[in-house]
């Protein structure tokens, strides 16, 4: 194991790119000074095309929770009427949130696996469009799921027009195409360590002018997370606290790699590597979980098979370097998850895959050598666009 990096394939913290880590290890400088403005500015720049806003953008030093936490008691009071739709464990967690600081919440609980049905959330605000706030999931992390984020929003905008939409998108915002503006969204938050290449610590929120405007008027308590200070300081070019430096210079450089490649193929990059992990995985003979026709781009979740004992499966995995996810919650000991976003690579994917036929084929399952690995490719040339030549050997 000391000879070489494992693949880290999890969902969050994604293994970094060599200029990223060399950031990260780059001296302090005064957070107060120069250089430390024109670095917050090209990351707040540099991220708004992903969110797609031209409101203002927070950056807070925090884990991706820290930034829910903030989303919720920037604009909340307790008391407040909040409708928070979960299809999984963040979107649990999200609820919790709100329901700690005292807002009084009613939860849509959509099956684990499955996406929220617009259908479901209007029939909900059409009994009662009174809410104050919509909470979200856009990726759900748990489960491999990806809500349709412009439908739900569209029936929020249209039946309670004067409820917050606030969206959790830790683990999609940089990987999938958002329009926060377009689709009518209020607060959206995401996590250095996620689709953003870099190490743990800074998440990022952005706000609607409704957003901001409710901030304002809501009560519930917040010094360290309140984002008119962080708005304020930013505008000065700084942090109200002491940011995590190290972590900044990181974010930096992964934008600056983000916008190298061009958000676009970035975006395809995210795509094909998630269309070749799901193909790889069913060649395998895994069960996928999320319900395919909102299959996450960023993480695929799969099913653990009856006849698989899963623990020394696992450790046979990790001794050859893939380092996999288990499942969260409920689905602990139920799924295994595959991460694919940040820097993720076709190739890493491919990797994997050969990993898991090695494992596979030695633990006795009916598994054919080169199998998941050519249908991971297969599935990526498709997701290219590249058409594949019917030659002998080719296939699945
Ligand atoms: C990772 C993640 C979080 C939480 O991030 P932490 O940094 O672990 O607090 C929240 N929501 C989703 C969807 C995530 O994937």
């Amino acid at each position: 194991m000391d000879r070489f990096e494992p693949n880290l394939r999890i969902p969050g913290p994604t293994s970094l790119p060599p200029s990223v880590r060399e950031a990260g290890a780059r001296q302090m400088i005064n957070h107060r000074g120069p250089e430390f403005a024109a670095m917050l500015e090209r990351i707040l720049t540099g991220m708004k095309p992903y969110f797609g806003t031209s409101s203002d953008i927070a950056m807070i030093t925090t884990a991706g929770t820290g930034g829910l936490e903030a989303a919720i008691v920037n604009t909340l009071s307790p008391g407040d009427r909040v409708l928070a739709v979960s299809i999984g464990a963040f979107g649990d967690r999200f609820a919790k949130i709100a329901r700690t600081y005292g807002a009084d919440v009613t939860t849509i609980e959509v099956e684990w696996g499955q996406a929220a049905e617009p259908a479901v959330l209007r029939e909900e605000l059409r009994r009662d469009p009174a809410y104050r706030a919509v909470l979200l999931t856009h990726n759900e992390t748990s489960t491999g799921v990806m809500n349709p984020i412009p439908e739900l929003a569209a029936v929020v905008r249209q039946l309670a027009p004067g409820a917050l939409i606030l969206v959790d998108s830790v683990s999609g915002l940089g990987a999938v195409p958002f329009q926060m503006d377009a689709w009518g969204v209020d607060v959206v938050v995401t996590g250095s360590q996620k689709a953003w290449m870099a190490a743990p610590g800074l998440a990022m929120i952005a706000a609607s002018p409704r957003a901001w405007a409710a901030m304002q008027t809501a009560t519930m308590p917040r010094v360290y997370l309140d984002l008119r200070a962080h708005r304020d300081s930013h505008a000065a070019g700084e942090t109200p606290w002491t940011p995590a430096i190290a972590v900044v210079y990181q974010v930096d450089e992964g934008i600056r790699l983000m916008s190298a490649e061009g958000a676009d193929s970035v975006f395809a990059r995210h795509e094909a590597c998630a269309a070749a992990a799901r193909a790889g995985l069913r060649a395998l003979g895994f069960e996928l979980f999320a319900d395919q026709r909102h299959a996450s781009r960023t993480v695929t979740a799969a099913a653990v098979p009856d006849d698989l004992d899963w623990k020394p499966f696992n450790a046979e995995i990790k001794r050859r370097g893939l380092i996999l996810a288990g499942g969260q919650g409920k689905l602990a000991g139920k799924v295994f998850r595959l991460g694919h976003l940040g820097s993720i690579t076709l190739e890493e994917i491919l990797g994997a895959m050969s990993v898991l036929e090695f494992v596979s084929i030695s633990a006795g399952r009916a598994v054919r050598p080169g199998s998941a690995v050519a249908a991971a490719q297969i599935a990526a040339l498709e997701s290219f666009g590249v058409a594949t030549p019917a030659v002998a050997g080719a296939g699945g």
